[in-house]
């Protein structure tokens, strides 16, 4: 049997086949995937791995794709999404000393865990303010800003590896540093247990809404991006190198370096992955020519 009939027969409408990533990411640029899956269970993950050994096909895994450039070509084989499914939040323990775990699944959205944490006046996530995609591309990366990461507030994760299956591990077992993590390699995160505290709905609300308007000053939010498309480099902030090195506002085909923060490269209608890849190329090369810094993307450029 094919692997996509075999795909078909198992997943229905939870698959699709050479499926634009454009309509799956952030950027809203890339292309196809050979074969986009929307797993529901942990028996589809361990039957995806199954098949993709059995049809020596590589295996992605994507969140909400607002850290991914997808290039033009796609991704080749099978791609697992969390868009549908691994969604649940629930509050496991309230502790005495007013701490609480809080269980999220890797699909749920950041905004979304946040959203349910301010109605039911848990603080800790404030540091996630404004920052999109799932919990489990957020762990992926250590996502966070100036006010704290997800390290900081894990005590648990449950990941699905393709090969041997599911495993529950403790945050003592791990590194979580500046949007790097040693937990997570070729695994998919299915959860993740935070520890919070009680505090008042009305403080984290204004603590939030404070975040997000401070990032929308200095933040270009109008055009599709990646957020910060480098990581600031030891002592430097990435944007302002790129910004001494003369190039706000520069474009290449459909993509540009914002002229507000030039960390960011916008999609400012019909880019390319390959316009905003060469946009990162004239960046780095510039930043490294000028001033001796080398750049590392913070965006993950998945693909052919
Ligand atoms: C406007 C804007 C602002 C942003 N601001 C910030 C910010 O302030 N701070 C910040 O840190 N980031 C920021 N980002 C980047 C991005 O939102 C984060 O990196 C986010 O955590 C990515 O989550 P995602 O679900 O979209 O993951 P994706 O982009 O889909 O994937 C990112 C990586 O995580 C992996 N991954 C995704 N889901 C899983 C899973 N379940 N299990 C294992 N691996 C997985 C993927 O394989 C990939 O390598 C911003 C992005 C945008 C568009």
């Amino acid at each position: 049997m094919s692997i996509e009939t075999s795909f078909k027969n198992r997943l229905g409408k939870n698959v699709l086949f050479h499926e634009p990533l454009k309509n799956h990411v952030a950027y809203r640029v890339g292309g196809p995937a050979d074969i986009l899956v929307f797993p529901q269970t942990e028996e589809d993950l361990a039957w995806i791995g199954q098949e993709a050994r059995t049809h020596a096909v590589p295996l992605t895994v994507i969140g909400r794709g607002t850290n991914l450039l997808v290039t033009d070509k796609g991704i080749r084989g099978i791609t697992v999404s969390l868009e549908k499914a691994f969604k649940t939040i629930e509050l496991l323990s309230e502790q005495s000393d007013d701490k609480v775990l809080v269980r999220a699944g890797g699909g749920v959205s950041k905004p979304e865990l946040l959203e349910w944490a301010i109605q039911g006046g848990f603080t800790g996530l404030e540091f996630s303010s404004g920052v999109p995609g799932t919990i489990g591309g957020g762990i992926f990366m250590n996502a966070g800003t100036k006010y704290g990461c997800y390290g900081d507030v894990l005590t648990e994760l449950r990941l699905f590896d393709f090969e041997t299956g599911a495993k529950t591990f403790s945050r003592s077992e791990f590194h979580f540093g500046y949007r790097e993590q040693t937990a997570v390699k070729n695994q998919l995160v299915l959860w993740a247990t935070f520890e919070l505290r009680r505090g008042e709905p009305t403080t984290i609300r204004a603590e939030v809404n404070r975040i997000i308007q401070e990032r929308a000053e200095k933040q270009p939010l109008d055009y599709p991006s990646c957020g910060s498309t480098f990581k600031n480099p030891e002592g430097f902030s990435a944007g302002r190198l790129i910004e001494k090195a003369g190039l706000k506002g520069r474009t290449v085909g459909g993509a540009q370096i914002s002229d507000k923060h030039a960390n960011f490269i916008l999609n400012k209608g019909n880019a390319t992955a390959q316009d905003i890849l060469d946009l990162i190329q004239i960046a780095k090369d510039a930043v490294q020519s000028q001033f001796g810094v080398k750049l590392e993307c913070e965006v993950i450029i998945l693909g052919t």
